[in-house]
């Protein structure tokens, strides 16, 4: 198999990456492109950063997913599934060899910002993407959904969040968790101010997954996708829109060992058993 390992970098992390590469990996392809296998070691953030690496180094023509497998190497999170201890391990590599893991096929968000000039600036998230301006400064948008005007906003900024992101930022702005077996994208508020003027529908929505979704500013903008971020002065060149949609690519999460979700939401925000 064709394997790529990301690690959070710590000596830990490092370690098990070692470990594992000698032990159950020996016969293998460590690669740098298009690998089956990405085995990201550390937290949350370590798989976020995983999955961002994978879609820069998998070609448009690869047609069959990869399978990212996180080992947390500090407190289970929502994308690890696995402990690095050696019973966890031999289950992994044995499950690996018969083709028998548990995963979840994941589509993460696509955004692209248009400018005047028909250019345009693309990026992804597995999380989320949030727009809000770059000075701090209120954000003034029209929203415009599978191609119907929407609505006026006016407040801190727009959070568009996909089901597994819904735990994430979307969860901290009111947004609805959402279950995972759900194939849909969440629009949730930063703090809207609503008047007379600008009136939003102030609840967050939650839309099919195959929704469009535009915003048109003339703020000079922050947008975060995840752990990342695109700083877009409008001063330099004029910004025409905004699309948001469920992306084509794809990979398939390993969820053998945490699998389940009502237990997951406990253990990280109700009481750890
Ligand atoms: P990080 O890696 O420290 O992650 C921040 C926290 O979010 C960690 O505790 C992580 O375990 C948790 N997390 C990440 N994805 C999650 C998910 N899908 N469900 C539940 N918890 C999740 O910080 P970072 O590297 O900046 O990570 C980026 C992520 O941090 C963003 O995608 C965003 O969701 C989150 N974030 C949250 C807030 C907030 O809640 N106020 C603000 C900014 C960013």
């Amino acid at each position: 198999m064709k394997y790529k390992f990301i690690t959070r970098g710590d000596e830990a992390s490092e370690n098990i990456k070692n470990l594992i590469r000698d032990i159950y990996l020996k016969n293998d392809e460590e690669v740098e492109s298009n690998p089956e296998h990405v085995f990201a070691i550390g937290g949350d953030g370590t798989f976020l950063r995983a999955v961002h690496d994978l879609v820069s180094c998998t070609s448009k023509d690869c047609q069959i997913p990869c399978v990212v497998h996180g080992i947390n190497t500090g407190t289970l999170g929502f994308f690890t599934s696995y402990t690095p201890v050696k019973e966890q391990l031999e289950e992994l590599f044995n499950r690996i060899r018969i083709d028998q893991l548990c995963t979840r096929t994941i589509r993460p968000l696509s955004f692209g910002v248009v400018f005047d000039d028909n250019t345009s600036q693309q990026g992804l998230a597995i999380n989320e993407i949030t727009i809000t301006t770059a000075e701090r400064k209120t954000l003034t948008a029209k929203i415009i959904i599978d191609n119907n005007n929407f609505e006026k906003f006016k407040g801190t900024g727009l959070c568009i969040s996909t089901t597994i992101g819904s735990t994430a930022y979307n969860k901290s702005l009111g947004g609805a968790v959402v279950h995972p077996d759900l194939d849909v994208i969440q629009l949730t508020e930063m703090a809207g101010i609503n008047s007379a003027s600008y009136q939003t529908l102030s609840s967050p929505m939650v839309l099919p997954a195959d929704s469009s979704i535009e915003v048109e500013t003339s703020d000079n903008l922050v947008i975060t996708f995840d752990h990342c971020s695109m700083s877009l002065n409008q001063s330099n060149k004029k910004i025409k829109y905004i699309w948001i949609s469920q992306s084509a690519f794809e990979f398939k999460l390993d969820t053998t060992n945490n699998n389940n979700f009502i237990k997951k939401l406990k253990r990280s925000f109700i009481i750890s058993e």
